[in-house]
């Protein structure tokens, strides 16, 4: 099924978890058991992340979204990233996502590894967009950021380039994680006055631990507010209570977000059928 299919046949909010492959020197199977507890909460469907530096490794994503799609029974969406790959590359890649009966995708530019040469066929995600609606019938989704990339020079040159990017064939958009529901809110002001009139999932990622968090914040500059940073001071040496103080921030934000009509959350699950099932439970009823 394509995803847009459910936003414009759906009129309640859309929950999807993201997940990610394991690592190459893990067997694939070693993440099986956690699918099976996540797909088993049904969400609306599954992404599943593209390793970065996307040099040709595409293999284990499109192994795990069968598995997700095929296998257990819930609809899959494989990222793929373009600024370090050929179009040849991303002609194989697409093949194969074909092949194994994946329809969505999510197009991503891609961050650029250092001592990496970036290829020069795509040089932002709406190029990728673009190609992939020109390649075959697949729902093509983008990422946002509702505190602005951290390459954009300020926030009218992004929400700028994120029209671009819908204009060039993303069907619904993704965002990127956030803490303070009202940068998100600021953010679809800001979509609205550009023109897009997509869908928009919010991305929600629950703390488990101090240091993920911290890692995350310093790659993408999402803000913390006061609010959450307290609960970090308080439990930080405390993980059981850290990560139940997260969940319940995170349902808090997430309760917010349906109370404000938003069209559809993205949970991070990070693999943590424990953290997806407790959010999910909690949120259920409300979508
Ligand atoms: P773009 O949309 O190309 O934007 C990047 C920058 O270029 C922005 O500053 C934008 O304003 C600017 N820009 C965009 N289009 C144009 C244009 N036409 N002209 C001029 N400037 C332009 N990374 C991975 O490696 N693997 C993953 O699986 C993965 N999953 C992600 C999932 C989500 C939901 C999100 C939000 C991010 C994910 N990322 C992933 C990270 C992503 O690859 C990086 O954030 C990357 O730096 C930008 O990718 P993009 O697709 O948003 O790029």
């Amino acid at each position: 099924m394509k995803i847009r299919e459910l936003f414009e046949n759906s009129d309640r909010t859309i929950l999807s978890f993201e997940v990610f492959p394991p690592k190459k020197i893990s067997p694939i199977e070693s993440v099986y058991g956690k699918l099976e507890e996540i797909c088993a909460l049904k969400p609306d469907f599954i992404s599943v992340t593209y390793g970065a530096g996307g040099t040709g490794g595409h293999s284990r994503t499109c192994e795990i979204a069968s598995k997700i799609k095929n296998g257990l029974g819930v609809e899959s969406m494989a990222h793929l990233t373009c600024v370090n790959s050929t179009r040849a590359m991303i002609d194989e890649t697409l093949q194969d996502f074909k092949e194994h009966n994946i329809e969505n995708i999510l197009a991503l530019r891609g961050d650029y590894v250092d001592g990496v040469e970036p290829q020069k066929d795509f040089a932002h995600a709406s190029d990728l967009c673009a190609y992939i609606k020109s390649k075959g019938d697949f729902d093509v989704a983008g990422a946002c950021y509702p505190e602005v990339h951290l390459d954009a020079k300020d926030e009218v040159e992004d929400v700028l380039n994120l029209k671009k990017k819908v204009d060039s064939g993303a069907d619904h958009l993704i965002s990127q994680l956030f803490f303070d529901n009202g940068a998100f809110y600021r953010f679809l002001e800001r979509t609205k006055i550009a023109g897009i009139d997509v869908p928009v999932e919010a991305g929600i990622m629950p703390v488990t631990n101090k240091s993920q968090i911290e890692r995350m914040v310093s790659m993408c500059g999402a803000s913390l507010p006061v609010k959450f940073t307290k609960i970090m001071q308080k439990y930080e040496s405390k993980p059981e209570a850290l990560r139940d103080a997260g969940i319940a921030y995170a349902v808090e934000q997430i309760v917010d977000l349906i109370a404000n009509g938003v069209d559809g959350i993205h949970l991070y699950t990070m693999n943590n059928p424990y953290i997806a099932r407790k959010i999910t439970e909690a949120v259920s009823s409300l979508l």
